[in-house]
C-alpha cells in the first residue's frame, strides 16, 4: 500500500466506523498496523478485548533524549440524531475540508501522528531518542480497553517516557485580533456526586409542601443561579498572563482582572460567549444529569436523588467540592461521592518552549499559551506513570472556525491545510525533542 498523504490517511480512518459504544476498533487498528508495516515499521496489536486492540510501534533514536510518546485514540463518539449534511463515515473531501466523525476528535490528530511517524522512518530522520506511537481504543468511554488498560497491564512499553503528545490542544484561536495556539498541559478531574433530598412521603391526593421533590428542585434552581467559588489555578494564571502579555491596552489589563477572584465572575459575564467558554477554567463545575425518585404516580416519594457530573480543577480533593455544594444547598441535601478520578497534580513545562518555537516558525503570528482542559482525556492515565502530556494537535484554523463547537457535533470537519500544518509541526518535533 502506497503511503497516503495526511488528508487521505484521515479519510481512511474516518471510513472505519469506530463509534463508541461499542467501539469495535479492530478493523481500524488493523488498517493502521498494515499501513505501518507497508513502510517497514513493526507494529503490535495489544489488548484484552479481541475487538478492541491498541496499536503500538516504536522507532529507535540515538538515545540523547528520553523516549517521546505520541498517543491518540481511534474511537469516536456517536452521530445518532445529529443533523449531518454529509454522511459522517464517508470521509468526504469538500471545499478544502475533510468531513466526518473524528475529523477533529481525534482521527485528524492520529493522521498527523501516523504521517510524522512514517515520514521520520522513510526519511531516516535522526531522532534524539526513541519515539513510541500508541493508537488506543475507548478514550471516549473511559479508556478501559485503551490507555487505562495499557498503563495498568503494560507499563513497560512506556518506561523512561517523560513527555507525551496527545489531544486536545494545539488548535489556534483568535482573540481580540491575536492568534493564540492553545497547548493543553493539564486537565480537570472527573467526579460523580450523588445528591439526595429526603422528605415526608404521602398520598398524592392531599396537599403537601416541602417534599423531597420540591427540596431537590429548590437546590437545582439555586445551583443553576449560583456559580461555585472561583479559584485561580496556576495553569489558568499562566494562560491569562501569556495572553494578556500579547494584547494591547486596555484589553490586556481587562483580561488580567480575571485573576482577581473577587472580580472573576463579573469579568466573565462581561466577556459574553468567550467568558462562558472560559468559566470552567476558573472553578469546579456541577451539572445535574440523571434524576430519579418516585415509583408510583399517586405516591409522594420520600427520596429524590440527582446525579451530578462534576469536573474539578486539578489538585483539589473531592471534599472541597462537597463543601462548596453543601454551602449552596444548605441542610436539605446530602451529598456523596459515587466516583472520583483523581489526577495526580504535577506540571512539567519543560517541552513547552520547544513546541511554541515550532509554531512560531510555521506561523509567525502564532502565540502559544498553556491551557487547562475543562474535561478529561487519556492524559490522566499516562500521568500515573509520571508522564506529562502536551495536548498538541497543531492546527492553524480560520478565525471564524469554532473548534470547540464543532467537536462531538454534526458536520465535524477539519481544513486540509490544518492537517498538513500539524503533520509538519510533529515532524519538526521528532527532530528536536529533549528531556
Ligand atoms: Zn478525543
Amino acid at each position: 500500500m502506497a503511503r497516503p498523504d495526511v488528508a487521505g490517511l484521515l479519510q481512511s480512518l474516518i471510513r472505519h466506523d469506530t463509534t463508541n459504544p461499542p467501539g469495535n476498533e479492530r478493523e481500524c487498528a488493523q488498517y493502521c498496523q498494515r499501513l505501518l508495516n507497508s513502510v517497514g515499521l513493526a507494529a503490535d496489536l495489544v489488548g484484552d478485548d479481541y475487538n478492541r486492540p491498541n496499536v503500538i510501534s516504536r522507532m529507535p533514536g540515538r538515545g540523547d533524549a528520553p523516549p517521546l510518546l505520541l498517543y491518540g485514540h481511534i474511537d469516536v463518539v456517536p452521530t445518532a440524531a445529529q443533523p449531518w449534511e454529509v454522511p459522517p463515515f464517508e470521509g468526504r473531501r469538500q471545499d478544502g475540508y475533510i468531513w466526518g466523525r473524528g475529523a477533529l476528535d481525534m482521527k485528524g490528530g492520529v493522521a498527523m501522528m501516523l504521517d510524522a511517524f512514517m515520514r521520520a522512518h522513510l526519511e531516516q530522520t535522526d531522532l534524539p531518542g526513541d519515539v513510541i506511537l500508541a493508537l488506543v481504543t475507548d478514550e471516549e468511554a473511559g479508556g478501559f480497553t485503551g490507555a487505562g488498560w495499557l498503563v495498568e497491564a503494560h507499563p513497560e512499553y512506556f518506561a523512561g517516557v517523560r513527555y507525551a503528545i496527545g489531544e486536545f490542544g494545539g488548535f489556534s484561536k483568535s482573540y481580540r485580533g491575536r492568534k493564540f495556539y492553545m497547548v493543553q498541559v493539564a486537565e480537570k478531574q472527573g467526579c460523580r456526586v450523588e445528591a439526595v433530598a429526603r422528605g415526608p412521603g404521602g398520598h398524592g391526593s392531599l396537599v403537601h409542601h416541602d417534599t423531597a421533590p420540591t427540596r431537590m428542585a429548590r437546590f437545582l434552581v439555586k445551583l443553576d443561579r449560583t456559580p461555585l467559588p472561583y479559584h485561580i489555578h496556576p495553569v489558568t494564571r499562566r494562560m491569562i498572563e501569556a495572553m494578556s502579555g500579547r494584547l494591547p491596552l486596555p484589553d490586556s489589563a481587562f483580561l488580567r482582572l480575571l485573576l482577581n477572584p473577587a472580580l472573576t465572575g463579573r469579568m466573565l459575564r462581561r466577556m459574553g460567549s468567550v467568558g462562558q467558554e472560559m468559566e470552567p477554567l476558573f472553578r469546579h463545575t456541577a451539572n445535574a444529569t440523571i434524576i430519579s425518585g418516585g415509583e408510583k404516580a399517586n405516591v409522594i416519594p420520600s427520596e429524590v436523588t440527582v446525579n451530578l457530573d462534576c469536573r474539578m480543577l486539578p489538585g483539589y480533593p473531592a471534599e472541597d467540592l462537597l463543601g462548596e455544594l453543601q454551602d449552596i444547598a444548605g441542610p436539605d441535601i446530602e451529598f456523596g461521592v459515587v466516583r472520583f478520578d483523581p489526577k495526580p497534580w504535577a506540571l512539567n513545562m519543560g517541552l513547552f518552549d520547544t513546541l511554541a518555537g515550532i509554531i512560531t516558525e510555521q506561523d509567525p503570528e502564532g502565540v502559544s499559551v498553556p491551557m487547562l482542559m475543562p474535561a478529561g482525556t487519556d492524559g490522566r492515565h499516562f500521568a500515573r506513570l509520571g508522564i506529562q502530556t502536551y495536548g498538541w494537535m497543531p492546527m492553524n484554523l480560520p478565525a471564524d472556525f469554532d473548534f470547540l463547537k464543532t467537536i462531538h457535533a454534526a458536520n465535524e470537519r477539519v481544513p486540509v491545510s490544518a492537517l498538513e500544518f500539524g503533520a509538519e509541526a510533529l515532524h519538526r518535533l521528532l527532530q528536536r525533542f529533549h528531556g
